[in-house]
């Protein structure tokens, strides 16, 4: 099932997953997608990143939930350190898998950059084109409501995402805390004249660490309700009840918003996104 066909026909709500580095990180995930899958998500999607060993995991776990023949995968490719050929040969792979969708990205750089290989894109809708031009996928792009980090201004932040969005089918967006983020985010885009459907990205917080830095590489800010609401906790079930309560919260307003779908970002746990649809009543269909 191709992404845009199913956003053509009504809201997608989707988990997305890391691919894991160990046996025991494997069979965690393994559990998350059987207590996930009930719910009937429009797709699962897996991140990707630029180097050797996790290149291949991840076309590993995506390649496996493709031939299961049950949720459709979503598998994240980026331009960071990959050659023209090296995308030809992974696509190839994907699709004699059958997979239909890729999330086109401009990557991030590993902390130690020497051991990236030579690029042949340098932004994201390089690989965009290239992927429209030879492969027959729906393409996905990412989206940063609050700005992504490199970006100079917003103007230039927004231009550039509606010039890749106008030749994508849809954007997915990182997480944010504040529905307002994501609503001026789809009117700017508006105003440039692009109406593809933008798909928030919903962060339960189930850590504070954690979260904060994430926070810090993705641009996002932890607003101060937030913060003063979690320093008041230090067990961690407190913290993923608050957690939970304020992406039910969000959740619930995105929808509001006419947001075409909910896109969670599970971190290989299905707890917390199994009580969010439940709060959300999602899992009574
Ligand atoms: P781009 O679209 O290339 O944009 C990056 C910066 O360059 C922006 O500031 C943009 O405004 C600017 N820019 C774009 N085009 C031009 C131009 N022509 N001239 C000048 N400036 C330009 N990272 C991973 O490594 N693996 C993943 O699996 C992954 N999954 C993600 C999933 C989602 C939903 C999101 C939102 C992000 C994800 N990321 C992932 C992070 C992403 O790779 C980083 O944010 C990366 O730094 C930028 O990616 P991009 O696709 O937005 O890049």
């Amino acid at each position: 099932m191709r992404i845009a066909d199913l956003l053509a026909r009504g809201r997608t709500y989707s988990f997305e997953f890391f691919p894991p580095k160990t046996d025991e990180a494997q069979a965690q995930l393994a559990t998350t997608i059987s207590e996930l899958a009930p719910l009937k998500p429009s797709f699962f999607s897996v991140t990707y990143g630029a180097l050797g060993s996790t290149r291949t995991r991840t076309r590993d776990v995506v390649v496996q939930l493709a031939r299961s023949g049950g949720i459709p995968p979503m598998a994240h490719l980026t331009c960071v350190g990959h050659l023209r050929s090296e995308i030809d040969l992974l696509l190839g792979e994907y699709k004699a898998a059958g997979v239909e969708n890729i999330l086109a990205l401009g990557g991030d750089v590993p902390a130690d950059p020497s051991q990236l290989g030579p690029s042949d894109f340098t932004h994201a809708l390089d690989l965009v084109e290239h992927l429209r031009e030879n492969f027959d996928v729906s393409i996905g792009v990412a989206a940063h409501p609050e700005l992504h980090p490199r970006s100079p201004s917003r103007e230039s932040d927004r231009t550039h995402l509606a010039a890749k969005l106008r030749r994508a089918d849809f954007a997915m967006t990182q997480f944010f805390f504040e529905v307002q983020h994501y609503t001026r985010l789809v009117d700017e885009l508006a105003a440039l004249g692009v109406h593809k459907p933008v798909v928030p990205g919903v962060m339960p917080v189930t850590n504070k660490g954690q979260i904060v830095k994430m926070a810090q590489m993705s641009g996002a800010a932890i607003p101060g309700w937030l913060s003063d609401r979690l320093a008041k906790f230090d067990d961690p079930a407190d913290i993923r009840r608050v957690g939970v309560e304020v992406a039910t919260k969000l959740s619930s307003e995105l929808l509001a918003a006419g947001a075409p779908g909910l896109h969670f970002y599970t971190l290989n746990r299905s707890t917390a996104t199994r009580e969010i649809y439940s709060n959300l009543g999602l899992d009574r269909g």
